[in-house]
């Protein structure tokens, strides 16, 4: 397992490896020297140094250096200050630092592999200092988050997504490999710039990427038979076919795509409750037909064939969808992505989200498209004159491209939104001046919990399935009173006992499927509750001595 054992001698802390080992793009000319390692002091000097710092970029500078001067009290500070410090180590901050990356004073502990390794990416792997490896976020960097491409300062996502495993699953850092597949980048400004660090070249064609990524996953199931990949944040003329070539042979999802789908169809059976109508009776428009927006809605489609008996095609007829284009509509069919096809139904073309609105008469509009601000007045006036509750979710990300914010969201529904967002707003107070508080459909809770259920049990596949059964889970983790508030989720400060749940629950649907084995110390046929119990104890603490040396 990759999880830390209850006790054992205490061995040698050295972690993350290779701080100086294995990275490989940090010879540009120019680059600053990484800053001179704090000495280690107790949590709470830490934190007073850190708030002391005015600037969200010198507090993600300052906590990268910490880990790498002194990792244990690093993840000792992360695991014990997590709802402060998470917004530093990840989102919003971690886009700006994507941005700025090759200019930034930093080291990877995470792996690149570029086109140039072709060939030898197996030997790579195995002359890492880190073989006990478990979990893989992997980007090429050509999506990060909703600011475009960024070639090889992708690393910034693995490595902050990866942290998330530890914090929220329990996962040993040390079976956490960030890694960024650098095949160059269509970015004009990065390709001038004397810093960036990535290969100075354009992204290539679609052979030659496949075949590269073929030798990258063909070389990690030969390293690490069990591994478990995560794609993350690749663009999406690649990362719907690299899913589907790799997701039933190997232990692979997309977070965009199906981690995504999972946190929105939670927040989604949440809000129909508060609703009072069941998801089957909901009408959901999309703003953006990509990743995030098709994987939902696939996702909310098996949701209502599994619970609802409907087929799968009727639950699709559920979900409608605007890209750049308008909206996706039958008579748009021969110049469709093959993605958007299934949602390619039989409604009059109109090119823009109000007449959509007037036309379609939504109960949920969901923003996946990147663009800040799309849900205008007009709109989401329109959405509470339709709906007693209407169903908002501005999901882009970062905070500047979200299509409304929660102020705006509660002022034009007169207050009666059930909201969620991708990135973090901060509470409002509502006409009445009631204090509201905003949710936030955040991946953390549900990808590192069936990433921890597909380790343990050794998952040959992730079906949907397991991603429906994770919502579900979730879902049911708040009350009528928690959804009517606008808590549409748990509160984060409990998310390792949510964890445990939702792996829990997973662990059990993909042993009973046959998909995965009960591991050792969990009985067959094991009661939901002694699987928790099981999550929970494997959990890694910065506290608990360290599993293995690097
Ligand atoms: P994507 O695959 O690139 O898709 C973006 C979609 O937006 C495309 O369908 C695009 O249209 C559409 N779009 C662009 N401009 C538009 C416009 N003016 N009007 C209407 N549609 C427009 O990206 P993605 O992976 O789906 O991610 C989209 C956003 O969701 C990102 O900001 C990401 O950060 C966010 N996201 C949030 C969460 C979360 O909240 N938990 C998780 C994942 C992603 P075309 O197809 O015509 O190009
Ligand atoms: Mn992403």
């Amino acid at each position: 397992g990759s999880m830390a054992p209850a006790a054992s001698a205490s061995a040698a802390v050295a972690l993350p490896p290779g701080f100086d080992g294995h990275y490989q793009a940090a010879a540009s000319a120019g680059a600053p020297p990484p800053a001179a390692p704090a000495a280690a002091a107790s949590s709470d000097a830490s934190m007073a140094r850190l708030r002391a710092l005015a600037r969200p970029i010198d507090r993600y500078l300052a906590l990268r250096d910490l880990l790498a001067a002194d990792p244990r009290a690093y993840y000792s500070l992360l695991l014990t200050h997590t709802e402060e410090i998470l917004p530093f180590v990840y989102t919003p901050t971690v886009g700006d630092a994507c941005l700025q990356y090759h200019r930034l004073p930093i080291k990877t502990w995470g792996l690149y592999l570029t086109l140039d390794d072709r060939g030898r990416v197996l030997e790579k792997l195995r002359s890492l200092p880190q073989q006990d490896v478990h979990a893989v976020v992997m980007t090429d960097g050509e999506r990060i988050l909703g600011l475009g491409d960024l070639g090889a300062n992708g690393m910034g996502i693995s490595e902050g997504k990866i942290a998330l495993y530890t914090v929220a699953a329990g996962l040993d850092p040390a079976s956490c490999l960030p890694l960024c597949i650098d095949v160059g980048t269509n970015n004009a400004s990065l390709l001038e710039d004397p810093q960036y660090k990535g290969l100075r070249r354009r992204r290539p064609a679609r052979a030659e990427f496949d075949s590269f990524m073929a030798e990258v996953m063909g070389a990690l199931a030969a390293w690490r038979p069990h591994v478990m990949v995560q794609f993350e944040d690749f663009g999406n003329s690649n990362a719907f076919r690299l899913l589907d070539s790799y997701r039933h042979t190997m232990c692979a999802f997309n977070d965009d795509i199906q981690g995504t789908a999972g946190i929105t169809l939670a927040g989604l059976l949440s809000a129909a409750r508060a609703t009072g109508r069941p998801l089957i009776d909901h009408r959901i428009l999309f703003l953006g037909a990509g990743e995030a927006g098709t994987g939902i809605g696939e996702l909310v489609a098996r949701y209502l064939h599994l619970r609802h008996g409907v087929t799968v095609e009727e639950g699709r007829a559920r979900c409608f969808y605007l890209d750049s284009k308008g909206l996706v509509c039958a008579s748009r069919r021969p110049s469709l992505q093959h993605h958007k096809l299934p949602f390619a139904h039989d409604a009059d073309y109109c090119a823009d989200l109000r007449t959509a609105v007037q036309q379609l008469r939504p109960t949920a509009l969901i923003g996946v498209s990147t663009i800040g601000g799309a849900f205008k007045e007009g709109i989401l006036r329109l959405m509470a004159e339709i709906n007693d509750r209407p169903i908002v979710f501005p999901l882009s990300n970062p905070t500047s491209q979200a299509e409304c914010t929660f102020e705006q969201a509660l002022e034009w529904t007169g207050g009666r939104v059930l909201f969620a967002s991708g990135s973090p707003f901060s509470p409002a107070r509502d006409a009445a001046g009631a204090l509201r508080q905003p949710a936030q459909a955040n991946n953390v809770y549900i990808f590192p919990a069936l990433g921890a259920a597909a380790i343990e049990t050794r998952a040959a596949a992730l079906p949907d399935e397991a991603f429906v059964v994770a919502a579900e889970e979730l879902a049911g983790m708040t009350t009528l009173d928690d959804v009517n508030a606008g808590r549409l989720f748990p509160p984060f400060s409990s998310i390792r006992a949510v964890s445990a749940r939702v792996s829990a629950r997973v662990a059990e649907f993909m042993v009973g499927r046959g998909l995965g084995a009960a591991p050792p110390g969990v009985r067959a046929g094991a009661a939901r509750g002694e699987w928790a119990e099981y999550f929970s104890s494997r959990m890694w603490g910065a506290e608990a001595p360290m599993r293995s040396k690097l």
